[in-house]
């Protein structure tokens, strides 16, 4: 078995008392730096790949003993080295996508994830689980048995007294004709007393600057949403994309912006490098990818923030209304999966970061409404929920600790 690059395997737990509290037996993890030696006899996790198996830990002498490089595995996840980004389509197109008639537009999203989809359900390693990976769950679990922590991963979350997990309500306002309704969202936020982010282009459309400070003012959060939205940002050369960063973020001076949204989460190694010390935080990168990237590999399997030199990750953990709009869900399903990933992040004690659209054709429908407000009474009326703007939890996190 080789020791560079990953290998996709599954880890088998061998030991019911290993993990108490882990209901999972058994997950798919791309695993690096796994010695090649058969399973010995104290055995408490294995790996199985193909119809060979291999030890993962051993207890020897009562203590936990690695055969794999778990930290390196846990930090090539969440970092997606196991992805092979590349533009794509919307990023190559001679214009912008954002420029053509609407139902053109629409026709060619739906295309284009059906694509996607197939890519995913043909690659010989369809990673991460959608909607709910359970990887580092169980790699966290194992780091926690042997009495070792991995730093990066901020699992020990800011939270108030009797609260047990957080929950950041994203709207990504890509155009003008969100722009005009993002009054509904806010309604419906103030009726159920919850703060949200709104994040906007830098350079798509005009907008009010009272209008914006007001919101700012009353514990709203405005987040930088890319440029022109045109998907090109992230492909540009590190130089360029600091630019238009710059721009966008002048363009909002005063507003106090720290976050930024990619557009159609569309990211690369330049991007990020780019907005180190732009902003504090990232919220770009899908726990588990809904095929927008098209890529097997897309995500980083936590439900946790992490660290990414100098940014906080905040890694988008629901996926949006619409990714699931344009794979052809209806609003029912939709929030009926919004309920059961929730509760699940909820049990992890992790953050629910709710990507939605406020454009008519997505998240602005009356029925995608109401599936947005089933998610605010839920987590208003939950005495363990914590809701917090991106910004907050940047904050709280970045400030307790040196960077
Ligand atoms: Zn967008």
């Amino acid at each position: 078995m080789q020791d560079e690059g990953p290998i996709l395997a599954t880890l088998a737990l061998r030991d019911n008392a290993l993990l108490p509290g882990v209901e999972e037996r058994a997950c798919r993890v791309p695993v690096l730096g796994l010695a090649g030696r058969p399973p010995p006899a104290a055995c408490v996790a294995e790996f199985l790949a193909g119809p060979d198996r291999y030890a993962a830990v051993s207890r020897e002498d009562g203590r936990l003993v690695f055969h794999f490089d778990i930290q390196r595995t846990i930090t090539a996840l969440l970092h997606e080295e196991f992805c092979a980004p590349s533009p794509p389509l919307v990023a190559r197109l001679p214009v912008g996508y954002h420029l053509l008639p609407g139902r053109l537009r629409k026709g060619l999203g739906r295309a284009l994830y059906a694509w996607h989809r197939l890519r995913r359900r043909r690659a010989p390693v369809p990673w991460p689980a959608w909607p709910i990976d359970r990887t580092l769950e169980v790699l966290l679990g194992l780091l926690r048995a042997a009495g070792r922590t991995c730093p990066d991963v901020i699992t020990e979350l800011p939270l108030a007294p009797g609260r047990r997990y957080v929950v950041c309500l994203t709207h990504d306002v890509d155009s003008r004709a969100g722009y005009e309704r993002i009054e509904r969202f806010l309604d419906l936020e103030r009726k159920y007393g919850v703060t949200a982010t709104y994040n906007i282009p830098g350079a798509r459309y005009e907008v009010d600057r009272r209008r914006l400070s007001a919101l700012v003012e009353a514990g709203f959060e405005i987040g930088l949403h890319g440029h022109d939205h045109s998907g090109r940002l992230a492909f540009l050369g590190e130089e360029e994309i600091g630019a238009r960063i710059r721009e966008g973020l002048q363009r909002f001076d005063g507003l106090d912006v720290c976050g930024f949204r990619s557009p159609m989460l569309l990211r690369s190694a330049p991007l990020f490098r780019a907005l180190e010390g732009a902003v504090l935080y990232d919220s770009s990168v899908p726990d588990s990818g809904t095929f927008a990237g098209g890529a097997p590999f897309d995500g980083c399997a936590s439900v946790f923030p992490f660290r990414r030199g100098k940014l906080l990750e905040i890694p988008v953990t629901m996926p949006s209304d619409a990714d699931l709009q344009l794979c052809g869900w209806r609003a029912d399903r939709i929030g009926a999966l919004w309920m059961r990933k929730l509760d699940w992040i909820a049990a992890q004690g992790g953050v629910a970061v709710l990507v939605t659209h406020p454009e008519p054709q997505f998240g602005g429908d009356p029925r995608m409404l109401a599936c947005y407000e089933q998610v605010l009474r839920r987590v208003a009326g939950d005495p363990g929920a914590q809701v917090m703007t991106g910004k907050a939890l940047a904050r709280a996190v970045l400030g307790r600790e040196p960077a």
